[in-house]
């Protein structure tokens, strides 16, 4: 299997064939058909396996899909549980989604909380950690996500280990119920399925 034996545009073949990605792993082979058909997913896979790219290549063909534009506001949020995890897959995004032009941007604090306001304003993806996102969303009114077309919880397990239960659900009980899930986890624990529950619908089980 290639990247090109999927139906993707041509600005994300390049933006693969610009990375050196030509072949996808396991779980990129598994995830983006289903992705793309609008499934919602339970992964089972590891960091090193390439999940990054599992749910960011859905991102991006979604949002080219719906003809996204920046006034459509925010359409994509991933919810990791570290900031070095946000970083890199914001520069995996940035890189591979090089030659689309949507904009993407990092909540993760250690920045001002209005400099943050201002960027997510203008963001049609946004890579977060759980505690500032939900802190966006408390206290500003005008948070905007009723377009949003997909969240990916990505290691929800450590979410969840971090204690970050509470805040995931607050944040899932905010985002519009009509969206597709990703939901990506190393272990498959009772509390895993619990948030299963509350964020998939009929969800594709898929384990590397
Ligand atoms: P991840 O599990 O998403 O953190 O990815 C782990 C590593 O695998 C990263 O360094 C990626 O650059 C690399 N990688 C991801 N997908 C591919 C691919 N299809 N071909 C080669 N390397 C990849």
């Amino acid at each position: 299997t290639k990247f090109g034996d999927f139906p993707l545009t041509s600005a994300t073949l390049k933006g693969l064939r610009e990375c050196g990605y030509h072949k996808p792993t396991q779980i990129q082979k598994e995830t983006i058909g289903l992705a793309l058909q609008g499934k919602d997913i339970l992964g089972a896979a590891q960091t090193g396996s390439g999940k990054t790219l599992a749910f960011l290549i859905p991102i991006v063909e979604k949002l080219y899909c719906k003809q996204w534009t920046k006034l459509d506001g925010l359409g994509a949020l991933v919810i990791t549980p570290t900031r070095e995890l946000a970083y890199q897959i914001f520069e995996t995004l940035r890189k591979v989604g090089e030659h689309h032009d949507f904009s993407a941007g990092l909540i993760i604090g250690g920045k001002d909380l209005k400099f943050e306001r201002n960027r997510m304003d203008n963001c049609n993806i946004i890579i977060c950690t759980p505690g500032r996102l939900l802190q966006h969303m408390d206290e500003n009114p005008l948070f905007d996500c009723v377009n949003l077309q997909i969240l990916v919880l990505d290691e929800a397990d450590r979410c969840l280990d971090m204690g970050f239960e509470h805040t995931m659900n607050a944040i899932i009980a905010n985002l519009p119920l009509k969206r597709q899930t990703l939901l990506f986890s190393a272990t498959q624990t009772k509390s895993i399925k619990d948030l299963a529950r509350l964020s998939l619908k009929d969800p594709c089980y898929i384990s590397v």
